[in-house]
């Protein structure tokens, strides 16, 4: 696997916009089974419009100055709850890396540990409420022990985005108590809660970016 640079922060940002489109469908699908069936969509139209920004504009010459125009680009064009929930995450994800070209393994989970901070520190929710939280919280959580077990920032994201997805899959016997699948109450149990599968395709993509 190569280094964790401006160039894989860039094919993280491109693969993602890749998947959220291929996994546009299936992301409405599960906000229609508990929600508003527009989480694809509005995903799938903020990372088009930063495809466009990266075609457009000149290179961000950081990793953090990438994950910052993402976060701008999400601000102003997801809507919805999950536009300022991504917002804040990639916005506290890219202050949280400063200047650094390289990304080692203890930054990383120190990275995805503060894009949790920011979801949580904007949407109150707690673990097991049913919401994009619970994956990121499995998520820092195995970075962190990865990074201290001395793993490799490649082994790192891997063990997020593992960590993820079965945080993902985990949400669907819950009842949700945050956001509009709360009005369903009891209901809400028996999906996978959209912006948890959501959380889980990005950070895949940032393994899939590291090769
Ligand atoms: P909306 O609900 O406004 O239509 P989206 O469908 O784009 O927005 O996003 C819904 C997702 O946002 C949910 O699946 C959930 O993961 C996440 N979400 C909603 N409210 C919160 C919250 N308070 N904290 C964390 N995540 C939340
Ligand atoms: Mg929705
Ligand atoms: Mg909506």
């Amino acid at each position: 696997a190569g280094s964790l640079d401006t160039a894989w922060a860039l094919r993280w940002m491109r693969e993602t916009a890749r998947v959220i489109a291929v996994e546009r469908a299936a992301l409405i699908d599960l906000d229609r089974a508990i929600g508003d069936a527009d989480h694809g969509e509005n995903l799938d139209r903020g990372f088009t419009a930063v495809l466009g920004k990266l075609d457009t504009e000149d290179a961000p010459a950081t990793p953090a100055a990438v994950l910052k125009l993402v976060a701008m680009t999400l601000m102003s064009t997801v809507g919805g709850a999950a536009g300022p929930l991504y917002g804040t995450a990639f916005l506290r994800a890219a202050t949280s890396l400063g200047d650094a070209e390289e990304i080692e393994a203890a930054q990383l989970a120190t990275m995805i540990a503060a894009a949790r901070d920011g979801i949580v520190a904007r949407g109150k929710a707690e673990p097991g409420d049913k919401t994009m939280v619970d994956a990121w919280t499995p998520a820092a959580d195995a970075a962190t022990t990865a990074a201290r077990e001395g793993s490799t920032g490649a082994e790192v994201l891997a063990a997020a985005a593992e960590a993820a997805r079965a945080g993902a899959v985990a949400t669907e016997p819950l009842i949700a108590r945050k956001g509009r699948a709360s009005y369903l109450g009891e209901r809400s149990i028996g999906h996978q809660d959209p912006g948890a599968v959501s959380s889980a395709l990005i950070l895949e993509a940032a393994v899939d970016a590291a090769g």
